[in-house]
């Protein structure tokens, strides 16, 4: 996916790409995880061999692609990028792992997403490198045994508790990325701003890594939005003022919540006294599905301490009736 440039070369596929870490080195954040990998990706290289399969488990956007993708870097590898719901044949995975040559990476995003036949055949391409293919149907039916290049697995999921266990427990390695604090976010503002060339204070880095929800991909298209408005505003830089008074103006409140995650405690608190309310239930109200109620707003709207999952349902806390008293009183 590369664009052409004038001078016929091939540029790079997106802004995203130029601005996405490719060594260790340059991801923030993470520490421990990246600690441990480090010392992974070490032995690996050392001892010649395909490192471990990983499995990286959190919300979107903290950087499981961009850590895949490093890894791939790091180990001077190919990367094989596909997604679980992709490969809906075991024909789809065969024909990738039959491609892969020694130490490859392959990265299957959204893993928990795979058809369960498709995941089966993978158990012992991932245990011993091999392929068992049925080929033909009935009893004229028969299985052969395909051998691949030893490679690395690396499986991608929003909930670690979506996956089967015996895929699970096939992983040497599973990492889990957690929320960023503020502070590394702005640093990663500061580092993509940099790369872009949008000139941003350290104040008004700051406010964008405080609003960000925790994670890097809203981070960025947040810098991005900012930059519009700084341009529009003739500034050449991003400063703190500037950056909250855009932000107002995109619906980003103090705290981060956008228009859906107050939408979320809203309809909680105003329609269903704070609950508990069922998932389903909460989902049809916000017009969301269930799954993006779950993997993309809960995760967030619980580590700030405003809602809980309760065996009944969901509960709004006390702080989320502060959050939503304190905007209408703004
Ligand atoms: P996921 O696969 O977990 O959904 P992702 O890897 O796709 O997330 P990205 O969308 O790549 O996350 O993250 C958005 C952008 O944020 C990336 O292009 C990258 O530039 C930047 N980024 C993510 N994590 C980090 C980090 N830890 N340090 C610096 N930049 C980061």
């Amino acid at each position: 996916d590369t664009c052409g440039l004038p001078d016929g070369s091939a540029g790079p596929a997106s802004p995203e790409d130029t601005i996405r870490p490719s060594k260790l080195d340059e991801f923030i954040g993470q520490d421990e995880l990246r600690a441990n990998l480090r010392v992974f990706l070490r032995a690996a290289m050392e001892q010649g061999r395909a490192l471990d399969h990983s499995l990286l488990y959190g919300p979107p956007g903290l950087g499981k692609t961009t850590l895949a993708q490093i890894m791939a870097s790091e180990l001077g590898v190919n990367l094989v990028t596909t997604t679980g719901p992709v490969l809906e044949r075991c024909g789809d995975l065969a024909a990738i792992v039959t491609n892969l040559r020694r130490g490859d990476i392959l990265f299957i995003d959204e893993i928990h997403r795979m058809p369960p036949a498709v995941e089966e055949i993978l158990y012992p391409a991932m245990e011993d490198y091999k392929l068992d293919l049925i080929i033909g149907q009935g009893p004229g039916a028969r299985t052969v045994r395909i051998d691949l290049e030893p490679f690395t697995l690396v499986g991608a999921t929003t909930r670690l508790g979506l996956l089967t266990s015996p895929l699970r427990d096939r992983f040497g390695v599973i990492f889990r990325l957690e929320f960023y604090n503020p502070d590394e976010l702005a640093r990663i503002v500061t580092r993509a701003a940099a790369i872009l060339g949008i000139g941003v204070t350290p104040a008004g880095a700051r406010v964008v890594g405080e609003r960000s929800r925790g994670t890097p991909r809203i981070a960025n298209r947040l810098l991005r939005r900012l930059r519009d408005f700084a341009v529009v505003a003739g500034a050449a830089t991003l400063d703190e003022g500037l950056a909250k008074e855009a932000l107002a103006r995109l619906d980003v409140d103090p705290q981060g919540l956008d228009q859906m995650d107050r939408k979320i405690l809203e309809v909680l608190i105003g329609h269903y006294e704070g609950g508990p309310v069922g998932v389903k239930t909460l989902a049809v109200a916000i017009s969301e599905e269930v799954r993006t109620l779950e993997e993309i707003y809960e995760p967030y709207l619980i580590q700030c301490g405003l809602i809980k999952r309760t065996p009944r349902g969901r509960v709004a806390t006390a702080k989320a009736y502060a959050h939503i008293k304190k905007r209408m009183l703004d």
